[in-house]
């Protein structure tokens, strides 16, 4: 389940540390480090998966748990009649940190296409 050698794994054991907003026993939400917008939380699945592909082939439930908490995390943080949820899946999408993960990002305008 844990990858020691991943960042959003020692997250969610506590080892590194983290602004941790919300948990389920599927998912865990903390703000973004380097926030995008004045909401900017990620959402993991407790068990590590690279991508969102390899997750939900492989553990659909945890990939309804990010999603489900996802939404609860728009709501919470008074967004949830607007936000931006970012999935980058994969190097060619920017992806950078292999540990699947949604970007919940609101509080602002948002332009489309994205870059
Ligand atoms: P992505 O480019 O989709 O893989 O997004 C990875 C995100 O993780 C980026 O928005 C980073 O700012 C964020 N990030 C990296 N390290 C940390 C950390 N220790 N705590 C919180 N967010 C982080």
């Amino acid at each position: 389940m844990n990858n020691p050698d991943c960042l959003f794994c020692g997250i969610v054991a506590g080892e590194v540390p983290s602004e941790k907003v919300a948990e389920t026993d599927l998912a865990m939400a903390f703000r973004d480090i380097n926030p995008q917008a004045p909401t900017h939380v990620l959402v993991i699945p407790k068990r590590h998966s690279p991508t969102l592909t390899e997750l939900a082939g492989a553990h659909p439930d945890a990939a309804v748990g990010v999603l489900t908490l996802a939404h609860q995390v728009a709501t919470d943080e008074g967004v949830a009649g607007g936000y931006r949820l970012v999935c980058n899946n994969g190097a060619r999408a920017q992806q950078s940190v292999f540990h699947a993960h949604a970007h919940v990002l609101g509080g602002r305008d948002f332009a489309w296409p994205p870059g």
